[in-house]
Parts: structure tokens; C-alpha cells; sequence
């Protein structure tokens, strides 16, 4: 048999389907719990729904400070998954119990619409327990499809779980399966320490100009090296579902999805071409903005105007 976990809390309950009905798991799936920072208290719920119409589980829950509970063998099937439900992702079989082919991590997160971040200790855990976990049953250590693999909860049902898990560092996680941080961009760096201070929760500060670049966007300015050198504006949701970034040597879009552009490139975030609409209106922006400073005496640098929000 293939172990669980090791060095993690164990508070079982009987909310699973025993030897998945002959099944393997094939997908990691990741949750939000939408209340709550203990990990001991939500395996303590779990167990308190059994025969009840409410009985559900997950095999693991990962706490504020980045502590580890296992509520389910990671051979049984956890009740954790509902429904493939409208709007799924293609690749889900609706005639398959997700639960059998699935091993689910809850992570604690306070607010009810689960639009807290993880906690730097959380993060860690999570990152560490997904590899282990696809260690342990041949899962492919990528985003999930027909083939296998990790994603969230909102794959199965968009329309009521798409807040599930919430914000997650999807980029971070990919680069850690894939080659650990070693090779990104770190703050000790030299032109990071010049330039950048860490302010904690995946998020730098430009000593500059007092702009901040984070989250899936900073690992992405992480990988390539800070190659765009400081940032000119902070991060720009006016576009939906995406969000992006102008930085001195080029712009940095997240667009998980795709939806601006079609590059080849693995993972949420690249750099935008010149043609791209956001670079010309960014340029056209700077143009007006450097013409209108030089007709003005307002004591306002272009450089300082162009770091409000845009379109
Ligand atoms: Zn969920």
C-alpha cells in the first residue's frame, strides 16, 4: 500500500468511499474553506457531520500557520467534490465520482468568499504536499487535463465553486514542481536588494517610486530575472480576468486563460508585444502625458502620471 503523509495530525472520520471503488487517484484538487484558520477544527467539523445529510470530508487540511491535518487515507475517496457539474472543464467524465480519482487539500482561509491569500507558512505546506502527493501516485506535476494533474475545484463547477480554492499562486506552484525557486530572481540578488525591498506574502516594494510588483506577476518578473526592469505602474485590473503590469522594458499581462494573446508559453503570465492593444495604449498614454507635462507647470513628472491607473 502506498503511505500517507508523514509527520501530520490525524483526526479521521468515516466520510469516504473505502478503496475508491477500485479506483486510482489521478488529480490533485484544490479547496478554500471560506471561514475558518484551524486546520484541527475544520477535521473536527468533519468528523461531526458523519451521518449527517451534510457528511463531507477532504483528505487533508492545511491550517493559517501552515500546519497539516489528514481527515482521509489517501486510498479511500474523501467526500469533498460534489458534482461534475455545468460548464466543467471538458476533460471531466460526469459519469465518474470525482471523488474516487481525486485527492482534495482544503486550505483555511478566513473570508466567506475565500479571497484570502495563503499565508507564507501555508503556501510552503501546500506546495510541499501536492509534490509529495504526486510523488506517491505517478499524478503529473502540472495543471490538470484529461491526462491527470492539479487544479482547483472550480474546474468541476465553475458556476458554484468558482471562488474554490480563490487566489492561489498557481505560477509559484508550477516553477516549485518544476525546479524549486533556486533559479529565479531572489531579493539577496543584487539589483533586487538595490532596488526592491520584500514586503512579505509574495510581495516586493520598489524603493523608487513606492510601486509594488506581487503575486503571480512577481514570480513571473522572478523567473525572467527582473529583465523589465522597475515597475511604472502597480498592477491593472480594468480588463477582466486579466491583470497587467508596465514596467520600464516591456509590460507583463496574467492571463491565465489566454484571452489577450496565444503565446506557446507554459504557465499565467508573459510579456505583451508591441502591437498588443495594452502597449499601444500604455505608449499613447506616456506620449500624452510627456506632451501635456511639457505644456504644464504642475510640477508633476510624466514618470509620476503614469503611474495612475490607466484606461
Ligand atoms: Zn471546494
Amino acid at each position: 500500500m502506498i503511505p500517507n503523509e508523514s509527520g501530520v495530525t490525524v483526526i479521521p472520520n468515516n466520510n469516504f468511499y473505502a478503496g475508491r471503488n477500485g479506483l486510482k487517484p489521478r488529480y490533485v484538487i484544490l479547496h478554500g474553506t471560506a471561514g475558518g484558520t484551524s486546520a484541527v477544527a475544520l477535521a473536527n467539523y468533519f468528523a461531526s457531520t458523519e451521518g449527517t445529510a451534510n457528511a463531507s470530508s477532504a483528505h487533508y487540511i492545511i491550517g493559517r500557520a501552515g500546519e497539516i491535518v489528514q481527515a482521509v487515507s489517501e486510498s479511500d475517496g474523501a467526500w469533498a467534490n460534489g458534482y461534475i457539474s455545468d460548464g466543467h472543464d471538458s476533460w471531466w467524465n460526469p459519469n465518474i465520482n470525482p471523488n474516487n480519482i481525486t485527492i482534495s487539500i482544503e486550505h483555511c482561509k478566513p473570508s466567506t468568499d475565500n479571497s484570502d491569500g495563503l499565508t507564507t507558512q501555508q503556501q510552503a505546506a501546500s506546495f510541499r504536499l501536492i509534490q509529495h502527493i504526486c510523488q506517491r501516485w505517478n499524478i503529473p506535476m502540472r495543471t490538470a487535463d484529461a491526462n491527470g494533474g492539479i487544479t482547483g475545484h472550480f474546474s468541476m463547477d465553475p458556476v458554484n465553486r468558482s471562488r474554490c480554492p480563490g487566489p492561489y499562486p498557481w505560477d509559484q506552484l508550477w516553477t516549485y514542481l518544476q525546479q524549486g525557486d533556486e533559479d529565479m530572481l531572489q531579493i539577496t540578488d543584487t539589483f533586487a536588494a538595490t532596488y526592491f525591498t520584500d514586503a512579505g506574502n509574495g510581495r516586493w516594494n520598489c524603493k523608487v517610486n513606492n510601486l509594488h510588483v506581487m503575486g503571480d506577476i512577481l514570480n513571473y518578473y522572478r523567473r525572467i530575472q527582473g529583465a523589465p526592469r522597475l515597475p511604472l505602474t502597480n498592477e491593472n485590473r480594468n480588463i477582466p480576468n486579466v491583470a497587467w503590469q508596465a514596467f520600464e522594458a516591456g509590460i507583463i499581462v496574467y492571463d491565465p486563460r489566454k484571452l489577450l494573446d496565444h503565446p506557446a508559453i507554459p504557465g499565467n503570465c508573459y510579456l505583451v508585444k508591441f502591437s498588443d492593444k495594452i502597449a499601444q495604449d500604455f505608449l499613447l498614454r506616456k506620449q500624452l502625458v510627456a506632451v501635456s507635462a511639457q505644456t504644464n507647470s504642475d510640477g508633476q513628472s510624466p514618470f509620476q502620471q503614469s503611474t495612475l491607473p490607466m484606461m
